[in-house]
């Protein structure tokens, strides 16, 4: 099993934390599409022994395309892949970019999946992100995307945003809750170097919000959709029993996937390849046969810390058998180390040789995972 993961890299605007590889400008969208599918062609012979189970249109804001334009990239990629059964098809898709007719052409074409990026049911947070669409076209298209037949409706929401109250908070979650949808990814703001947020705070025009009170917004959340009915499958991702995205599953269970588009990384269990973040040279080096991308041989150290970022994310855990089995006894002796260490503490619990998250682990994840990966060969 291997997924495809394509790059729409443009964008109408862009909101101010963003610091996704976009552009506004649209002029070369032709282009770019003929670059993809080059790219989906040549690259068909490194997935020729898989079967596909996921296909994420993703960006940037691949919902700017057209219906045809959609078409003629699932279609490159039905000519060119062996497509699993049911497979997962989804579009990140903008409310604003959305009708009843569209939603329905796009169920239409294949797509069987959308991942809506709603961030905030509160007009002034759309407006300070500089989001495009308003609250009501958020709840409006949820509901056309149901009425079109999507049965698989995921929403991105971010919290930790300036100013923002616990109160405010728990209204959008349970304002997501009410909308009945199958998933829920939520991301604790950051201010990202290049972004609009990230120089307003230094301005000290924007204030960060205190941790203790992000922490607060996270154990909201995390109480309110495991009252709904979700699981929480993975830090920032929730869903109900067994709706998990096979897109991110992919990544965080160490499957193939190829990247097809400016800056979109690719994986093959042995390497990562990354496409060089440049619509320009991007197309330069498809229409001309020029390198346009960069790849990197996995070493053992590089392979164990991939594997502990992704395993301890998620409520899969890791298998210490895997350690033991897939690394040099170095790896596991440090892996038992830590393991031993935080069991101790409570922040992660061992069962039968699966080592997860506790939930008071979840609150400091990222220092556990930094913990337990190797910065010198063991
Ligand atoms: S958040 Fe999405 S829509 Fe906004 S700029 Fe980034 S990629 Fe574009």
């Amino acid at each position: 099993m291997a997924g495809i993961y394509i790059h729409i890299p443009f964008c109408r605007k862009r909101c101010h934390y963003c610091d996704f590889f976009k552009s506004t400008d649209l002029s070369q969208k032709a282009r770019l599409l003929d670059g993809l599918k080059k790219e989906l062609q040549s690259r068909a012979p490194e997935l020729a022994s898989e079967e596909i189970n996921t296909i994420y249109f993703g960006g940037g804001t691949p919902s700017v395309l057209l219906i045809d334009e959609l078409k003629d990239l699932l279609n490159t990629i039905s000519e060119h892949y062996r497509l699993a059964e049911n497979t997962e098809i989804t579009l990140e898709a903008n409310p604003d970019d959305l009708t009843q007719a569209i939603l329905s052409a796009l169920k239409q074409i294949g797509f069987n999946r959308l991942s809506m990026g709603v961030q905030s049911f509160s007009e002034s947070d759309l407006k300070l992100m500089n989001r495009r669409h308003g609250v009501m076209q958020a709840i409006q298209s949820v509901k056309w995307a149901k009425r079109a037949g999507f049965s698989n409706i995921s929403i991105d929401l971010i919290y930790g945003l300036p100013n923002q109250t616990i109160d405010e908070w728990e209204r959008n979650v349970r304002i997501a809750v009410e909308l009945d949808v199958q998933h829920i990814s939520a991301y604790n703001l950051t201010y990202h170097e290049g972004t609009v947020f990230y120089e307003q705070l230094k301005k000290g025009i924007l204030k960060e919000l205190p941790d203790e009170l992000s922490v607060q917004q996270f154990e909201m959340l995390i109480k309110i959709l495991k009252e709904a009915g979700f699981e929480h499958y993975e830090i920032s991702n929730f869903s109900k029993p067994g709706l998990y995205s096979q897109h991110n599953s992919s990544y965080w269970k160490s499957k193939k996937y190829l990247g097809i588009g400016p800056s979109a990384h690719s994986y093959d269990l042995a390497s990562r390849r990354w496409n060089v973040s440049s619509i320009a040279k991007y197309l330069d080096g498809l229409e001309n046969n020029l390198a346009y991308s960069e790849t990197e041989n996995l070493t053992e150290q590089d392979r164990y810390n991939d594997f502990i970022i992704t395993g301890l994310r998620t409520m899969w855990g890791i298998s210490m058998d895997d350690i033991q089995t897939g690394f040099s006894p170095e790896y596991f002796s440090h892996f038992q180390k830590l393991e031993a260490k935080y069991a101790h503490s409570g922040h992660i619990i061992n069962t039968s040789g699966t080592v997860r998250l506790s939930p008071e682990g979840l609150f400091i994840s990222d220092k556990i995972m930094a913990d337990f990966m190797v910065v010198e060969s063991c």
